[in-house]
């Protein structure tokens, strides 16, 4: 599973981040970052789930 953020719809809440502070970050503006490269570590996929539904931006894209 891999995990992005689209930078258009992002408008820094950082929600993602409380919800998966391991997966997600923030650059200088405060929008989202997704830390990790490639697939995530299976034990990091609830919480990207997680934060994926409390995105209020439904920035957050999921590929399996
Ligand atoms: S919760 Fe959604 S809109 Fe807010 S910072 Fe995270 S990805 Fe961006």
């Amino acid at each position: 599973m891999k995990v992005r953020v689209d930078d258009s719809l992002c408008h820094g809440h950082q929600a993602c981040a409380v919800a998966a502070p391991k997966v997600f970050g923030a650059d200088d503006y405060g929008n989202a970052v997704v830390l990790i490269e490639g697939d995530l570590p299976a034990d990091l996929e609830a919480g990207t789930r997680r934060a994926q539904g409390n995105c209020p931006e439904h920035a957050i894209i999921i590929d399996e």
